[in-house]
């Protein structure tokens, strides 16, 4: 599933290809990907706008156009690919964004979860999904007070607050889980009994994290600008996400995958008590 590093990876391929070109046409095939306005406004109001920047918060795309931003949602399995005018779609493709230099940038999408939404740009930020987002990982107002204010309420587990995109935005399963092994937190703790020194530790490994995630993304790139579309997925040098059985690379312990909050955690034991 495409986390923040994964959706910056492909912001950072697109934008090369994107940057000042026209979208002269549209060609939805499956219109549930548009989540807002209807798929027949969706299509009206994009032809005839141009890209002039792509950004990201959270796990959202956003393309800025004259009027508005397209917004767009991988979710599990959504991915970019560039196709010639006119060439067959693929049963996976669900929409084709027909460009002025004759080329398509078509979403395909195996699972169908991803969405998109195109919303004026004077409103972008105060309608959801932005507004209902928490601070980006490098925001300096990412603080251990914010994290306790955010956090006092909560008995939920801190592995499930963490994935709350309300509190950070942009963190998931997989790096939830490395995050928390690297700060040697239990992945079950109660949110509101996190200690301050280890909200510090979230912190800056969150931002450590994920930004070691998206330089090796970019290092990686040049494999995701082929045929088989911009997806953003690397090879990740993972502690523990995944490596259920395996010894923990700090102290030999063998990982344990638990469920918390419906997902899977992985964490050693011993390093995380
Ligand atoms: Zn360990």
């Amino acid at each position: 599933m495409p986390e923040l590093p994964e959706v910056e990876t492909v912001k950072e391929a697109l934008k090369k290809k994107l940057i000042n070109r026209k979208i002269v046409g549209v060609l939805l095939s499956y219109p549930k990907l548009i989540e807002t306005p209807t798929a027949q406004e969706f299509v009206h109001q994009i032809v005839g706008e141009t890209i002039h920047n792509l950004e990201r918060r959270g796990k959202w795309l956003l393309l800025e156009l004259d009027h508005y931003y397209l917004l767009s949602h991988l979710r599990m399995e959504g991915r970019y690919v560039f196709r010639t005018q006119g060439d067959d779609m693929d049963k996976h493709e669900h929409i084709a964004f027909i460009l002025d230099t004759g080329e398509e940038l078509r979403y395909k999408d195996t699972r169908k979860f991803g969405r998109m939404h195109l919303i004026e740009k004077e409103k972008v930020w105060n309608l959801p999904p932005l507004i209902d987002l928490g601070l980006e990982p490098w925001d300096a107002h990412l603080t251990v007070s914010y994290l306790q204010k955010k956090l006092k309420q909560k008995i939920i587990p801190i592995k499930t607050s963490l994935l709350d995109q309300s509190i950070i935005a942009g963190i998931g399963n997989i790096y939830a889980n490395e995050i928390l092994f690297l700060s040697k937190i239990k992945p079950t703790k109660k949110s509101n009994q996190v200690k301050p020194k280890e909200l510090e530790k979230i912190i800056q490994n969150t931002r450590q994290v994920l930004t070691d995630a998206i330089i090796k993304g970019g290092t990686t790139i040049r494999s995701y600008e082929s045929s088989e579309g911009v997806h953003g997925r690397f090879q990740q040098n993972l502690f523990v996400h995944g490596k259920e059985g395996e010894p923990c690379r700090y102290c030999g312990t063998t990982i344990q995958k638990i469920t918390v909050g419906g997902r899977g955690t992985y964490y050693c034991p011993k390093c995380q008590k």
